[in-house]
C-alpha cells in the first residue's frame, strides 16, 4: 500500500489548457508565418513547448505539412543519424488486478490462461532471446501484488542479468514495464540496475481513464499519473512514458503527453528518456468496438513527426504493434527504437513453454511478425544501421549526462562507433549469411562516416578485433 504522502498532484495536467492550446492551435496553424517560426525554432533542436507542438498538429497546409515531415527526418538524422536500437520485451507473468478494458490480460477476461514464469522457465526464455542476438528487453507484467509482487519481478531481473550463452553472452540492459508504485520501490528497482522504467499513461483524458480503469489500483489517475516523477525520486533518471493511442482523441494526448515531459524536466530535472508511442491492436477478450478513437495511419504519423521536433532528444520507440509498412515510414519521421522478433505471451520465446497445444497467454496480437535477422535485413536495406548498445547505461550516462552529451552533438563519437561495434558481434554470432553480407557493407560505409578521425581509426581497429575472435 503506497503513503499518502507520496507524491501525487497530477494538476500539471489541465484539461482547460489543452483544450485552449487546441483552439488557438488551429487558428495560428492558418497563419503561414507563424507555423514556419515554430518549424524555424524547431530546426535549432531546442524544443517546443505543449502550445507550439499544438498548432503543428493542427496545420492542414499540404505545404507546410510537407515542411514538418522534412524537418522531422532532418532532426532525426542530425540527432541519431541512421542508428536504430534494437530491443524484444520478455513478459514474465500475466496476472492482473486491474480491469484495463483494452487488455488482454485483464482481470475479468476469464478466456486468459494465466501464468508466471519460474526461474528455470527465466533462464530458457533469457536463452532465446539472446539466441535471437538481443541484449536488452523490456520486462512486461501485469498488476497482481500476490502473484506478481515486487520481490518476484527483482528475482527475474536478477536471474536474467545472470544467464550467460555459450557464447558468453548476456542480456546487459533491461527496462522494466510494471504497475507504478511507491518511492521506496522505486529504489529498490534502482538498486537492481535497471535500465529505464517505463509506464505509458495509456490516456490524459481523466473521464476516459475512468472507463477505460474501472477497477483495482490503476484506476487511481493521479497515482498512475505522477508514478515517473516517483520513479526519479527514487533514483531513477530514464523514465519511459507513452500514451496508448486509440483510447481518446490524439490531439488531446500528445499536447497532454508534452505537458508530462514539461514537468518531469521542471519537477525533476530531466525530461523523459524515451517516448513510445503504442497504438491499440486487437486483444483476446477485448471489444475493439468501444474504440472510435483509434488514430489513422495518416494521423499516426503526424503526432510521431510532432513529438520528434519537440522533444529532439528524447528516444521514440515503436513495437511491433505496427504493421512492417507503417514501420518503415515511423522510422523516417523520428522512432529510435524498434522491438524485433517479439513475443506477447508468457514463456513464447521458447518453443517448450509455448507449445501450439499450450493456451494462448498473449497480451494483444502483433503485426510485425519477421525474425530479428528479417528485420535488421530490412533495416540495412533501408539504409539504417541496427545497434545493440547499452554503453550509456553501462558507464553511468543516464538521465541529464545522457542529455547534456546528446545535447553537445558529442553523440555521433559514442553512439556511432558502439553501434557499428555492437552490430559486428550480431554479425558474427547470430546473423544469417545473406544478413552477413549486407551488414558488413552497412559498417564499412558508416565507419568512414564517424567525423573524427582518431575514433573512426579507433573503431577500424576494434572491428577487427572481433573478426580475429576478440569480444568487445
Ligand atoms: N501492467 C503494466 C501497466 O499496465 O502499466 C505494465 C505494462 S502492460 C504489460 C504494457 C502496455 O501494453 C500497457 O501499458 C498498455 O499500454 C499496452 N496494451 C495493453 N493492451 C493493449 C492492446 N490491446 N493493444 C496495444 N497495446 C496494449
Ligand atoms: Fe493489467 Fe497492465 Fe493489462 Fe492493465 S494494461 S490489464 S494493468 S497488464
Amino acid at each position: 500500500m503506497y503513503s499518502k504522502t507520496e507524491f501525487q498532484d497530477s494538476s500539471f495536467i489541465d484539461d482547460t489548457e489543452i483544450l485552449s492550446s487546441l483552439e488557438e492551435a488551429k487558428r495560428l496553424a492558418k497563419d503561414v508565418g507563424a507555423v514556419r517560426a515554430l518549424l524555424d525554432k524547431a530546426r535549432e533542436c531546442r524544443g517546443l513547448t505543449h502550445r507550439e507542438a499544438a498548432v503543428l498538429l493542427e496545420i492542414t497546409d499540404p505545404q507546410l505539412e510537407h515542411e514538418l515531415y522534412s524537418l522531422a527526418k532532418e532532426i532525426k538524422e542530425r540527432i541519431y543519424g541512421r542508428r536504430i536500437v534494437l530491443f524484444a520485451p520478455l513478459y514474465v507473468s500475466n496476472y492482473c488486478v486491474n480491469g484495463c478494458v483494452y487488455c488482454g490480460f485483464h482481470a475479468g477476461n476469464s478466456c486468459m490462461f494465466r501464468k508466471k514464469l519460474t526461474m528455470e522457465e527465466i533462464d530458457r526464455e533469457t536463452e532465446a532471446i539472446l539466441a535471437l542476438g538481443h541484449k536488452r528487453i523490456a520486462m512486461e507484467a501485469g498488476e497482481d501484488p500476490v502473484n506478481c509482487p515486487l520481490d518476484y519481478i527483482l528475482d527475474c531481473i536478477h536471474r536474467v542479468y545472470a544467464y550467460r550463452n555459450d557464447r558468453g553472452d548476456s542480456i546487459r540492459r533491461i527496462n522494466v514495464n510494471i504497475a507504478a508504485t511507491t518511492v521506496e520501490e522505486y529504489r529498490r528497482l534502482k538498486a537492481a540496475q535497471i535500465g529505464t522504467f517505463i509506464l505509458f499513461q495509456e490516456t490524459f483524458h481523466r473521464p476516459t481513464y475512468a472507463k477505460m480503469h474501472p477497477k483495482g489500483p490503476k484506476s487511481n489517475y493521479d497515482w498512475h499519473t505522477t508514478a515517473l516523477h516517483r520513479a526519479q525520486e527514487g533514483g531513477i533518471d530514464d523514465v519511459g512514458t507513452g500514451v496508448l493511442y486509440g483510447l481518446y482523441d490524439y490531439k488531446y494526448e500528445t499536447v497532454a503527453q508534452l505537458m508530462l515531459a514539461e514537468s518531469l524536466e521542471k519537477i525533476c530535472g530531466v525530461g523523459p528518456h524515451t517516448i513510445s508511442v503504442p497504438r491499440l491492436r486487437e486483444a483476446e477478450g477485448v471489444d475493439m468496438r468501444q474504440f472510435p478513437h483509434i488514430p489513422t495511419d495518416e494521423q499516426f504519423l503526424r503526432l510521431i513527426a510532432v513529438i520528434r521536433v519537440a522533444t529532439p532528444y528524447t528516444g521514440m520507440i515503436i513495437s511491433t504493434r505496427e504493421t512492417p509498412e507503417t514501420r518503415k515510414k515511423e522510422l523516417d519521421l523520428g522512432i529510435s527504437q524498434v522491438s524485433a522478433g517479439s513475443c506477447t505471451g508468457i514463456g513464447g520465446y521458447h518453443k517448450e513453454i509455448g507449445q501450439p497445444d499450450t493456451p494462448d497467454t498473449a497480451q494483444f496480437k502483433v503485426s510485425d511478425n519477421r525474425t530479428p535477422d528479417e528485420v535488421l535485413t530490412w533495416l540495412c536495406e533501408d539504409g539504417y544501421v541496427p545497434s545493440y548498445c547499452t554503453a550509456c547505461y553501462r558507464q553511468g550516462r543516464t538521465g541529464d549526462r545522457f542529455m547534456s552529451l546528446a545535447k553537445s552533438g558529442q553523440i555521433h563519437n559514442y553512439c556511432q562507433p558502439n553501434a557499428l561495434l555492437t552490430f559486428k558481434e550480431y554479425l558474427i554470432g547470430y546473423a544469417s549469411d545473406h544478413l552477413k553480407e549486407v551488414g558488413e557493407k552497412v559498417i564499412d560505409k558508416e565507419v568512414e562516416r564517424i567525423p573524427n578521425d582518431k575514433v573512426k581509426a579507433l573503431t577500424r581497429e576494434r572491428l577487427g578485433r572481433l573478426e580475429a575472435g576478440a569480444s568487445d
